[in-house]
């Protein structure tokens, strides 16, 4: 008989915990209309969930004048942030305080004159709401991308929250020949460090592999790249629903693990499930 294991560190981290309980507490209120500024965290299933309840995301702070806003845990930029502060009755802020840090130290290293390099993804709301702390900060996001960087006197590397450490490590390798000075605040969040351990030492144990969590979610997908470079019988699956009887057939270890914006009860849901088509 097959059996189903969760990695030690899996779901929902800290920050993803503490906006959902903000917003949770926001609607209990029931004092007024309530909306997140782009979605609360990068899982449709729960932002499906939350506009069932009422609580919609909002493309920006005009859509929400007058009412409650809650500021997504990836941050938000300045700029975006003070018109909301303006407009809206009240502002709650989800921003994960890891990710503050990052734009803490980018502001800091800006300040005091270094070239600011985020390490991470072009695009990525965390990346973009980083860049406005930090003027005249360039993102890198693989080792060829650092190679292309200006050569400046004093260079300072900060790194998105869910980033591979190996990829800093190219990076910063790549660096260290282009700047005078190179300071590096490691800004890689713990969680997503735990959760890609645990991961990687499921995947070399089990037959399949099955990484829950949003399709857009950097994190998860992460999760999914280093399960599938150990255990190729890996599946991204956003809940129980598209799991398959025909991943299972013959597996003896099957295990599972969820990005960091995935709550217990999905976590559940997929291994009750895997129970019932296993017959374990
Ligand atoms: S993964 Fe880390 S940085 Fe991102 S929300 Fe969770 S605790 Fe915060």
């Amino acid at each position: 008989m097959a059996e189903i294991r969760v990695a030690r560190e899996a779901g929902a981290c800290y920050g993803v915990e503490r906006a959902l309980q903000m917003v949770e507490a926001a609607a209990a209120e029931r004092a007024g209309a309530v909306h997140t500024l782009g979605p609360l965290i990068h899982n449709p299933r729960v932002v499906a969930d939350l506009a069932e309840r009422g609580v919609d995301a909002v493309g920006s702070p005009d859509e929400a004048a007058g009412d409650t806003l809650l500021l997504r845990t990836h941050g938000t930029a300045p700029e975006e942030e003070a018109r909301a502060r303006e407009l809206c009755a009240r502002v709650l802020d989800a921003t994960c305080p890891f990710v503050k840090k990052v734009h803490l130290a980018a502001r800091r290293l800006a300040d005091e004159g270094y070239q600011v390099v985020v390490v991470g993804e072009a695009g990525h709301p965390e990346v973009e709401a980083t860049l406005p702390h930090a003027p005249g900060a360039v993102v890198v996001g693989s080792a060829e991308q650092a190679r292309a960087v200006p050569r400046a006197r004093r260079m300072g590397v900060v790194v998105q929250t869910t980033a591979r450490r190996e990829l800093l490590a190219e990076v910063v390798g790549e660096l260290l020949g282009r700047a005078e000075e190179l300071r590096v605040v490691n800004t890689i969040c713990e969680a997503t460090s735990g959760h890609q351990a645990a991961a990687e030492e499921l995947a070399r144990e089990a037959d399949v592999m099955i990484v829950i969590g949003g399709r857009i979610s950097a994190n998860t997908t992460r999760l999914a790249e280093i399960s599938a470079a150990c255990c190729p019988a890996t599946h991204h699956v956003e809940g129980a629903d598209e799991l398959r009887a025909d991943w299972f057939a013959g597996a003896g270890v099957i295990g599972i693990t969820a990005g960091a914006s995935t709550p217990a009860s999905q976590i559940e849901a997929v291994r009750e499930r895997i129970g019932e088509l296993v017959g374990a």
